[in-house]
């Protein structure tokens, strides 16, 4: 089994629009944009990182805001809901936020008694945020959201599944232990991991599988350490039959990637060297940071680029 992973490290989604999913995650979430760069391999679509203030592990939610492009089709074999953490008494504040603000899909829930807010993002993204422990987690305050709401990080994921039992099994491998079931959605929990420890299996045997796009996560990514973990990682799961790629330099994060039986793609992410790497933390997301490879072609890329507002 494998011990090397300490829970999520970021959550990849598509978006239409790159301003108005930028305005989303600062001006009605409160999130830091820690990083912008570009899709490494489509250099005139942006890569948007959100988070806490230094984009620590567990807190990041990053886009590709694709442009034109239709909006995805809920069903199976998709992550069905990310899961943001806030400390316990902070749902009332964002339910008035996000209302005022005319976030549509607002919607009081609990799962295994904890208090969750569902809420839905400019493409129909499907978010919840969750009353729970803070767990040592400092939030990002931006626009005026208030240090005791401010969001801590990931909580978990959700994924939508139609048959539960091989995804239950890998995470089970990659170091998840089983926790409670309600209704159709069964939580796995990692132990010693970084706050964003919860990845729940919801059952869907007869829906459709999802069809990918704006709104879609496109693929949930969980942290090691370092890249010798993710070594031992991709041995371990290449030994037990699965195809996963070469590392790939990320710039902020070494990667690997892999697709699951229940048709959700992972990926591997170490926590070095982090985005501080090029930029210091009172400036990160500020700047457009490109690759290396891509510098030379710099105003051709900046001149395709939409102007983000902050
Ligand atoms: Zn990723």
């Amino acid at each position: 089994m494998i011990k090397e992973i300490k829970g999520l490290h970021h959550v990849t989604s598509m978006a239409a629009d790159a301003g108005q999913i930028n305005a989303f995650f600062t001006e009605t979430l409160g999130l830091r944009r820690v990083k912008k760069t570009v899709n490494f391999d489509a250099p005139d679509v942006y890569h948007l990182y959100y988070g806490d203030e230094i984009g620590t592990p567990g807190s990041v939610m990053t886009y590709f805001p694709f442009g034109q492009m239709p909006r995805g089709k809920r069903g199976t074999g998709e992550v069905g809901v990310t899961e943001f953490a806030v400390a316990k008494g902070a749902l009332p504040y964002w339910k008035e936020r996000l209302g005022a603000k005319g976030v549509r899909g607002l919607r009081d829930d609990s799962f295994l008694g904890e208090p969750r807010l569902e809420f839905s993002g400019p493409d129909g993204d499907s978010f919840a945020l969750v009353e729970t422990a803070t767990r040592d987690r400092t939030p990002w305050t931006g626009a005026g959201v208030p240090e005791e709401a401010g969001i801590l990080g990931f909580h978990g994921a959700r994924l939508r599944l139609r048959d539960a039992a091989p995804t239950a099994e890998l995470l089970g491998f990659m170091g998840y232990q089983k926790d409670q079931t309600e209704g159709a959605v069964t939580r796995y929990r990692i132990e010693a991991g970084n706050a964003a420890d919860t990845v729940d299996l919801e059952e869907w045997p007869d829906a459709e599988t999802a069809a990918q796009g704006a709104g879609s996560v496109h693929h949930i990514a969980f942290a090691v350490e370092d890249r010798a973990a993710q070594l031992e990682v991709r041995k371990a799961l290449m030994d037990t039959g699965f195809q996963v790629t070469p590392v790939i330099d990320r710039d902020y994060f070494w990667a690997i990637y892999f697709c699951t039986p229940g048709g959700v793609l992972f990926e591997i992410a170490t926590n070095e060297p982090g985005f501080d790497r090029d930029e210091d933390t009172a400036h990160l997301g500020q700047a457009l940071k490109l690759p290396t490879r891509y510098e030379p072609h710099r105003a051709k890329i900046e001149s395709v680029l939409p102007d983000l507002s902050a």
